[in-house]
């Protein structure tokens, strides 16, 4: 069994991987982290912190916020256990964290950790490889609770994007318009936000052409989608001697090799 300890786990995507992981015999729940009050009445093993419970050969299921990611990192790569980790609007120094934490130990860092999106970044590149010159744009949906703006989903969808075009990214991704901005530039990849209900995650990828357009969208319709895949994630960080910083693309391979 693969002992996991979860990290930001009264939350709505700690809950989800918790009845995830609860349902799956390969893994056992060791611990349970979050800052929230009122921990009990979700039952389970609540500890105050990772320190207190980490050691070799355990997994750590991050999906809380950027500090949590940050702390986590640190202890991981302290204790010699490995890490998932989903959180998204990291900063650079967050992004620092784990590539540091990814030198002793193996981290699993996706913005999105379902099946569907993976295969909708792969449906992009495969487009885009026919379609020079179409405009693309990207709308994202989540529900109004979400923290970052836009997703990291959505941010990944544009970079991938614009890296097929062999555009740097800081130079292309345009968020939002607002007031007299002229016509649009062709090299740009516009991203634009919407927040709102209880939207669990919606990416569109608009690609416009001449009196044509496509749309390629993937729809989160439960969060046990992203769950399935952190514990695919779990499960590949598991059985890895070799530290490094891998994603959803590495699990997805070794589980199909
Ligand atoms: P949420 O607000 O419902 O839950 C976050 C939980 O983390 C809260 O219970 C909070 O108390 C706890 N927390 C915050 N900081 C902490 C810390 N330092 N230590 C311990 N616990 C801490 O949020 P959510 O909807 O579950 O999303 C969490 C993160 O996961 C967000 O960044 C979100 O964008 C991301 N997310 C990623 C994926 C993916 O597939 N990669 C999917 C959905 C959400």
């Amino acid at each position: 069994m693969i002992p996991l300890i979860l990290v930001g786990a009264a939350g709505r995507m700690g809950q989800a991987v918790v009845q995830a992981a609860l349902s799956d015999p390969e893994f056992s729940i060791k611990g349970q982290v979050d800052l929230a009050a009122n921990l009990r009445a979700l039952g389970g093993v609540w500890i105050s912190s990772l320190e207190s419970l980490l050691e070799r050969g355990d997994v750590v299921v991050e999906f809380s916020s950027p500090q949590g990611c940050r702390e986590a990192a640190k202890v991981c790569a302290a204790r010699g256990a490995a890490l998932v980790t989903g959180t998204t609007g990291l900063s650079a120094e967050d992004e620092a964290a784990l590539r540091q934490a990814a030198r002793t130990v193996v981290v699993v860092q996706a913005a999105n950790f379902s099946l569907g999106v993976a295969a909708l970044r792969r449906a992009l590149a495969a487009a885009l490889r026919g379609l020079r010159g179409w405009d693309i744009e990207i709308v994202e949906r989540h529900h109004r609770g979400k923290a970052d703006s836009p997703s990291g989903t959505a941010l990944a969808l544009a970079k991938d994007a614009a890296a097929a075009r062999g555009l740097p990214a800081e130079r292309v991704l345009r968020f939002g318009r607002q007031g007299r901005v002229g016509p649009r530039s062709a090299d740009e990849v516009g991203v634009h936000a919407v927040r709102g209900g209880t939207w669990i995650g919606d990416h569109a990828v608009l690609l416009a052409g001449e009196g044509e357009w496509l749309e390629l969208r993937h729809v989160a319709q439960d969060r046990l989608a992203f769950a399935h895949g952190a514990l695919a994630a779990a499960r590949f960080a598991a059985g890895r001697n070799a530290p490094g910083l891998y994603d959803i693309e590495d699990v997805l391979e070794a589980a199909s090799g």
